[in-house]
């Protein structure tokens, strides 16, 4: 286990500048997800740390100890993909071994680490398969294995989840979390999803165009996104933007964001801003609807309770309390602070 340290980290590709001066600190034992859209070089960071991509400026620690110049192999951290990379033609076992075999580990040694890890992934039943004969949740568990037999300083996910349908995928990702929960091992998850973001980080760093835009708990990231595009990346449906003078608050040049949870129906409510709106599209959830909204040239979506239903072609009077609206500049799309 150890800290890892990105100190302005930089990697360009001919005109391409993957990652800017990117500068993270992931303490021992965190459970730290990258997570950006397509392109805003997540992976790209992940791959300077793990040595398989060379570094164009600024450094990188594994624990205290720089390793710009360290071979993959001697970097000590263990990788799981998307794509499990399975040895087709070996058995679980011989997939979990290997890496341990190329180490020259003792034959004893290896029996114990892998008996260990498949007792912890549930894969005892499975060691003498082969990966065809598996399914793709049990795959990724051996992917997982072979992380966790190496005994790593570090864990470097990059979206190991999206291969797997949308229910196993909830599951993984519980398994994911308790595993490392119970080996205290430092991660680094990468991921273009912010639910998985969100309900796996102890800490988020959020990406776009190869910058950090902001570094924190997930309840900061909600609650006080530092700029526009975290605001409306976190979250969803997306943080509502509005040009703040159509719910009469802040001054010129200003942005009102507010979530659609905190939306109500009807006005007149003390403390909050009115909006006549007309009702586009509603989606029923069961415990709730979506409801799409037009003011003007404005959309929004609002989350409300089932009842009263809303139906589509209907003008409604709704209501932001102000202190729920954050303000943003709208040049520089920077949050300014609560609106109240
Ligand atoms: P995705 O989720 O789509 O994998 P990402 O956030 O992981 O995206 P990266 O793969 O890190 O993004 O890519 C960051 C940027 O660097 C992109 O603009 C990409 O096109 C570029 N890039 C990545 N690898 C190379 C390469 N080998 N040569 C040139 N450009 C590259």
């Amino acid at each position: 286990m150890a800290p890892i340290t990105f100190e302005h980290l930089t990697k360009r590709f001919d005109q391409t500048t993957a990652v800017d001066d990117l500068n993270i600190e992931v303490a021992d034992g965190e459970f730290l997800v990258l997570v950006g859209p397509s392109g805003c070089g997540k992976t790209t960071a992940l791959r300077m740390l793990a040595g398989l991509e060379d570094i164009t400026s600024g450094r990188i620690f594994i624990g205290d100890r720089v390793v710009n110049n360290v071979a993959p192999g001697a970097r000590d951290v263990a990788m799981v993909f998307q794509s499990y990379a399975l040895y087709p033609h070996m058995t679980v076992f011989d997939n979990l071994a290997f890496s341990l075999r190329n180490q020259k580990v003792r034959k004893a040694e290896i029996d114990r680490r892998v008996r260990q890890a498949a007792d912890v992934l549930e894969l005892g039943d499975f060691l003498k398969r082969k990966p065809r004969q598996l399914s793709g949740g049990q795959r990724q568990r051996v992917a997982l294995g072979r992380a966790i037999v190496r005994e790593p300083k570090a864990f470097l996910m990059d979206e190991p989840l999206s291969n797997l349908d949308a229910a196993l995928r909830v599951q993984t990702r519980a398994e994911i979390l308790r595993l490392q929960q119970r080996l205290g091992t430092t991660t680094i998850y990468v991921t273009h999803d912010q639910i998985e973001a969100m309900t796996m980080g102890d800490r988020i760093a959020v990406m776009n165009t190869g910058q950090l835009q902001q570094l924190g708990t997930p309840e900061e990231l909600y609650e006080h996104p530092a700029n526009t595009f975290v605001a409306r990346f976190i979250g969803s449906p997306a943080m509502n933007m509005l040009p703040s003078s159509v719910i009469g608050i802040g001054g010129t040049g200003q942005l009102a964001g507010f979530r659609p949870e905190h939306v109500r129906l009807g006005n007149g409510h003390a403390g909050s801003g009115s909006l006549d709106a007309a009702v586009e599209v509603v989606e029923y959830l069961g415990d709730e609807q979506l409801a799409h909204l037009r003011l003007g040239d404005h959309e929004i979506v609002v989350k409300l309770p089932v009842e009263p239903r809303l139906h589509a072609g209907e003008r409604e009077q709704f209501s932001v309390p102000f202190e729920k609206v954050l303000l943003f500049d709208e040049e520089s799309k920077q949050a300014v602070g609560p609106a109240a």
